[in-house]
């Protein structure tokens, strides 16, 4: 059976910044938990912090620059998290393969997990383009990387593997 890797925020885990649980409610996500299809990972947890934990942005660029060590990941308070992600994304990457994972489902807007969106580094909710470090890691190693807002796109996908 393909498995799936999943933020686990999304099915509800208490790993997000603010301490606060949040289910994303849909009956795929649902269906792969009951069939064991899921396995849920946070890269920033895995990466050492803690929950709850200040709320961090990329600054300036995207995943991909600060996976290619030319731009940093700071948190509200000023500190540099960046090693933070960068471990969480290898870890994620490591999991990925020890399950041979081709799909994640990841949540959109974290600059760990944004596929589409990531907030652009002025902490005043401004969104833009781009993906987080995960995101990047994950889909330059040929997995699929699917937000929350297209799981019904990544049923497709899963059945055509
Ligand atoms: Fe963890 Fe990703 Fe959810 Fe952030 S978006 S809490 S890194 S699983």
């Amino acid at each position: 059976m393909n498995k799936v890797l999943v933020s686990a925020c999304l099915i509800g885990k208490n790993v997000r910044y603010n301490g606060l649980v949040k289910l994303h409610e849909s009956s795929i996500l649902a269906d792969w938990k009951l069939q064991g299809r899921l396995v849920p990972f946070c890269s920033e947890v895995a990466g050492g912090l803690p929950v709850p934990r200040p709320s961090s942005e990329i600054l300036c660029h995207d995943g991909s620059t600060v996976l290619h060590g030319h731009a940093r990941i700071m948190n509200i308070k000023g500190k540099d998290v960046t090693q933070y992600f960068v471990t969480g994304a290898q870890k994620a990457l490591e999991l990925a393969c020890l399950h041979q994972i081709k799909l994640a489902i990841l949540k959109d807007g974290s600059p760990s997990c944004g596929s589409t969106y990531i907030y652009d580094g002025s902490f005043s909710r401004v969104k833009k383009p781009g993906k987080g470090v995960t995101t990047v890691l994950l889909q330059e190693n040929k997995i699929r990387v699917f937000s929350e807002r297209e799981i019904s796109k990544a049923a497709e996908y899963l059945k055509t593997l």
